[in-house]
């Protein structure tokens, strides 16, 4: 654009999970569309440094850039509709913005001053929002503040909001995304709770440019008058966001109420045209009109709340339209397993995939699960923790050492297949301090990884402590698992397969952190591919009878 970088702020009122993290990325499709370089960002209110010592129920997926940082989940789907990589700077918490402050108080940075909320806790927020315009240079930079309005934890983050806006004018705009409830009894949609919303953001100073309503119903046009009027709106302002079938459609809801054209408009720029959305359109007839679905079992132990596992569950997606196939998840609690139970757990699934995860909870219905279609020749896709219970049941049901396990789980085992890597020895503090991010593996000529990625050098990224033994390497590989992938550096088994069985690989790496609409990762599309030709096959077993 070759102008200054334009500031979009996005608010949340009335409640929580509007879906704020799916507006600013669809948004920032609509501007990518139209050729101009985007990039979203996430404040969150709370006090933790990152979300890496969350537990899951609480925050759902913790989301890790290719720079290591643990993240907020929204990052993923930032990532996966504008198919850029996210950093660090993408994701700050209250935490890590007071952390700074504090810093710099001990530095001597603010000698003889008396350190407040206003101006240093806001300026520390300022200075991170524009990192992003001024030192990488993005045209829009979009950014979502965490929170509802009115809570007193977002009440600094408005505040920032309120001087950038105040500081560069045009340069910058706020959009609200607000409820619109229906209430069944009235038969009504009901404004109130927008008007209300909006005046508490009015009391911090802060005037909203575009209101996004989620709503079950169509706003008529009064409701949207009525709306823009009390809220000091222009109509074609107020925007509806109705519910959709899926978050992949949201781009194109938001571009036929030309939420791109009034934020072009408001922000002085040309909005005549429209984006260019041909491969979002192209991935979404596949994903909306499979030929044929296939029943896929996700093992884990947080599965009660399925944001835990959001890019497997999203990889999937990409990977199943990729093969014109609707991928159903069977979700499977891996303490419900038990050897007596798995064959029926285990009955119309295609392809396993067990998840990643941390501790003793659940460890033993994984490895039974695994066992299972080891055995069973079904497709087995092991992801981090999953790999590591891939080791555990080889080296127990084929190496013969039934008390082998993790060191994770069991220090005292005799046989530690998966022992804690060397340079976490000595690491004491939990915050940020996992082998985390991207690093490189080279894969084995002739593997059946390196058919997938077609090619020997790839990077994925990591979150973990534990690692394959390499003690026990020549052990497995006589007995048939293929350490097929490797860090150069650091020799730590990235990968393995049994090359035997018609699949069955288990990473040390996320897969899942790097698959997006426009590049599904390879090794979701041929797993899926696979759990498909299996259906297919014993679709032809019994037709003839076998
Ligand atoms: N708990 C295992 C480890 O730390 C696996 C981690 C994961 O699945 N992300 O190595």
């Amino acid at each position: 654009m070759g102008q200054k970088t334009k500031y979009i702020f996005v608010t949340g009122g009335v409640t929580s999970s509007l879906g704020k993290g799916i507006i600013s990325a669809s948004l920032a499709k609509l501007l990518q569309g139209r050729g101009y370089s985007v990039t979203i960002q996430k404040l969150d209110p709370y006090i933790n440094i990152d979300p890496g010592t969350l537990n899951p129920y609480e925050h759902g997926e913790c989301f890790v850039t290719n720079d290591g940082a643990e993240t907020d989940l929204d990052l993923g789907h930032y990532e996966r509709f504008l198919n850029i990589a996210t950093s660090q700077s993408n994701n700050i918490t209250t935490g890590r913005i007071y952390q700074n402050v504090i810093n710099k108080e001990r530095r001597g940075d603010y000698l003889g001053k008396t350190v407040q909320v206003i101006p240093h806790i806001t300026d520390e927020i300022k200075r991170c929002i524009q990192i992003l315009g001024k030192e990488y240079d993005y045209d829009f930079v979009i950014t979502e503040i965490g929170g509802t309005v009115g809570d007193i934890e977002s009440l600094p983050y408005v505040e920032a909001v309120r001087q950038l806006k105040w500081e560069m004018g045009k340069d910058c705009l706020v959009i609200h995304l607000t409820l619109v409830p229906y209430l069944a009894a009235a038969g009504e949609l009901k404004t109130k709770p927008t008007q209300h919303s909006v005046k508490a953001l009015l009391e911090l100073g802060v005037q909203p440019d575009i209101l996004v309503c989620r709503t079950e119903h169509d706003l008529p046009k009064e409701l949207r008058q009525k709306i823009a009027k009390f809220c000091n709106v222009a109509e074609d302002a107020v925007i509806e966001s109705i519910d959709a079938d899926t978050i992949y459609d949201v781009p194109l809801l938001m571009e036929r109420e030309k939420l791109d054209k009034v934020v072009l408009e408001k922000l002085h720029l040309d909005s005549g045209g429209t984006a260019k959305l041909e491969k979002w359109k192209s991935f979404l007839t596949r994903h909306k009109n499979p030929t044929t679905k296939v029943k896929i079992g996700l093992v884990g132990k947080y599965i009660e709340l399925k944001d835990s596992y959001i890019s497997i569950a999203e990889s999937f997606a990409h990977a199943g339209a990729a093969n014109e196939v609707q991928v159903e998840l069977e979700w499977i609690h891996s303490e419900n397993i038990t050897p007596e139970n798995v064959a029926e757990h285990m009955k119309g699934i295609k392809g396993l995939l067990v998840a990643p995860g941390f501790g003793e909870r659940g460890i033993e219905g994984k490895i039974e699960a695994i066992r299972y279609v080891r055995e069973n020749n079904i497709p087995f896709f092991g992801v981090c923790l999953g790999m590591q219970c891939a080791v555990i049941e080889f080296a127990r049901n084929i190496l013969g050492f039934p008390d082998a396990n993790s060191t994770e789980i069991d220090e005292d085992t005799p046989h530690q297949v998966i022992d804690i890597m060397e340079d976490q020895k000595a690491v004491k503090t939990k915050g940020g301090t996992m082998r985390l991010g991207a690093y490189n593996c080279e894969i084995k000529p002739g593997s059946k990884a390196e058919k997938i990625y077609g090619q020997t050098q790839i990077t994925e990224r990591h979150r973990h402590r534990f690692e394959f033994n390499n003690a026990f390497k020549s052990q497995f590989e006589e007995a048939g698992m293929s350490m097929s992938g490797v860090n150069p550096d650091t020799n730590l088994v990235e990968i393995i397969e049994l090359p035997e069985h018609p699949w069955f690989i288990g990473v040390q790496f996320h897969p899942e952190y790097k698959s997006t609409v426009a590049a599904p990762h390879p090794l979701f599309i041929d797993f899926v591919k696979a759990s498909v030709a299996i259906r297919e096959r014993e679709k032809a077993q019994s037709a003839q009878g076998i």
